[in-house]
């Protein structure tokens, strides 16, 4: 049997997403028979092959976080956008009534203790947004997540239903909007 092809990819979140992913415990084990992981923190694959489903946390806060969606979307057939951060930009958004200048100077010229009052310049670092932007602004969305992180059983609901070939729908008694 032909196993689904599942991987996962975190932008501006803080990975509580894939740790409620985790917290889906041995009931992946079941899944193996049905499932393959890719890209993922259980395989610690780093580039994504082309698969199935697609799960990714995080908003859009530097141009790495744009490059990386729009090859993540490329290769995967389903995408599902998980957790507020994905959805909506969630914390790291809260920047975002901010100018980018004054959110630099307080974290590295400002703030108490720091050693080094510089404001890193390397070529080599991402260029931040000027806003943390959701990820259905730059790539189509097949699916949604809702939560801070989304539950375990819901994020398993949503694989399980795609895997059986449904069309996924959430269940109201899980899904969270903190
Ligand atoms: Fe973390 Fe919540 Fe964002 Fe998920 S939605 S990445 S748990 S802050």
């Amino acid at each position: 049997m032909t196993k689904v092809r599942v991987s996962t990819c975190s932008l501006a979140g803080c990975f509580g997403c894939h740790m409620s992913f985790l917290d889906v415990d041995e009931r992946l084990v079941d899944l193996l028979e049905r499932v393959e992981f890719n890209r993922s923190p259980l395989t610690d694959i780093k580039a994504c092959e082309s698969c199935d489903i697609g799960f990714i946390e995080g908003g859009l806060c530097n141009q790495e976080n744009v490059e990386v969606l729009l090859q993540f979307r490329k290769q995967c057939r389903y995408l599902v956008a998980v957790g507020a951060c994905a959805i909506n930009g969630g914390i790291p958004a809260m920047r975002n009534s901010i100018p980018i200048s004054d959110c630099l100077e307080e974290v590295y010229l400002n703030g108490k203790g720091l050693a080094n009052q510089l404001i890193p310049n390397d070529p080599e670092l991402p260029r931040l947004l000027n806003q943390v932007r959701p990820i259905h602004e730059a790539v189509k969305i097949d699916y949604f997540l809702p939560g801070c992180p989304p539950s375990a059983d819901e994020i398993l609901n949503m694989l399980q239903q795609i895997v059986d070939g449904n069309e996924p729908s959430t269940s109201h008694k899980n899904i969270r909007f903190d």
